[in-house]
């Protein structure tokens, strides 16, 4: 059994000494070592070994074991640094390269259309005002002459949070709002940029969509100061070739009211599918402010009068830019974000 013992040793000694990458290694272990491995078993025979021979043998079986164990660590670290100092002599880091660049993102078309009303306004003397998205009903509807039972609070559907509390349909509101805070007629010449709700949903319409409305309010402020703002928006938007219509229209928060139309971007006012062959697209609502909504705020008609518009801002994104789903801004699909 002696003799078995050290013969086991030697070759196991002798494989440990060729062996060369980790997997040969584990076999070595495995076969040794392992609980079914050749040491193990022979270990078992112990038994038939006499009282006196016992202990002896015993001894030696350790005595191999701890001598296999130690030649499969030193020969793991050499494996291990072997590998390493290979890695190190092929691969070879130039510090001399430049660096790469990580990507970095850039505006979503609807904050870029965003960006550019508000500066072709604020070229105009306009300031910036904001509001709060969830909107009492009453600054929303009541404060803009649609009290509860008037019909055209059909045509902008909500999502209400509480009888009194809703996300906003406008931002409207923000003017009334504006008109609270400033001393009874005095001047205001603001746009009012951000997120509006309503319940539509299709190629032309989001439940969630971005507006900008503008009030001004002064001394003698009349249709003529309207017409000549929006128009000259529109030129700076669009291009001094495009053509600017008014149309009636009908508001509950101004009187007379009017539609803004341009002519087809597309065509040219040639008529195409885009404008339905008619040569012109609507791009926003506007009017003079009705009295009435004046006289809530606290101003008074008799001795100020003033203009009010608003657009959607994806809806102008889709003309400047030639985009015929209005879902495509929200599907984060890359391939069209990357276009802008
Ligand atoms: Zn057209």
């Amino acid at each position: 059994m002696e003799q078995q013992l050290n013969d086991l040793r030697q070759t196991a000694m002798a494989e440990l000494q060729d062996a060369s990458d980790m997997e040969k290694l584990t076999e070595i272990r495995v076969k040794y070592l392992g609980k079914k491995g050749s040491l193990t078993s022979l270990l078992k025979g112990l038994g038939s070994l006499s009282p006196e021979e016992r202990p002896r043998v015993g001894q030696l079986v350790n005595v191999v074991r701890a001598a296999m164990e130690e030649a499969l660590t030193a020969k793991t670290e050499a494996i291990k640094e072997a590998a390493l100092e290979k890695r190190l002599a092929s691969e070879k880091i130039d510090v001399t390269l430049p660096g790469r660049k990580a990507a970095i993102g850039h505006k979503h078309p609807v904050t870029l259309t965003m960006n550019r009303i508000k500066e072709i306004f604020m070229r105009m003397g306009f300031s910036i005002e904001e509001g709060p998205e969830i909107e009492q009903d009453y600054f929303n509807f009541e404060a803009m002459n649609l009290p509860k039972d008037h019909p055209a609070r059909d045509m902008q559907d909500s999502f209400y949070i509480t009888e009194e509390f809703l996300l906003r349909t406008h931002t409207s509101p923000v003017q009334a709002r504006t008109m609270q805070k400033t001393e009874p007629n005095q001047p205001i010449r603001i746009i009012s940029p951000g997120k509006v709700f309503r319940r539509d949903y299709d190629a032309t319409h989001s439940p969630m969509f971005h507006q900008v409305e503008g009030l001004v309010v002064d001394k003698n402020v009349s249709f003529s100061d309207l017409k000549g703002t929006l128009e000259m928006f529109v030129h700076e938007m669009f291009g001094d070739n495009v053509g600017v219509r008014l149309r009636p229209s009908f508001f509950p928060f101004t009187e007379p009211s009017a539609e803004v139309d341009i002519s087809c971007v597309m065509c040219h006012g040639q008529g195409c599918r885009v404008c339905s062959g008619t040569g012109w697209l609507e791009i926003l609502g506007s009017g003079m402010v009705h009295p009435h909504v004046l006289e809530m705020s606290g101003y008074d008609p008799n001795k100020v009068s003033g203009f009010a518009f608003g657009m959607g801002v994806e809806r102008i994104a889709m003309l400047v830019y030639g985009i015929d789903d209005l879902r495509l801004f929200y599907e984060n699909d890359l391939r069209f974000l990357r276009q802008f």
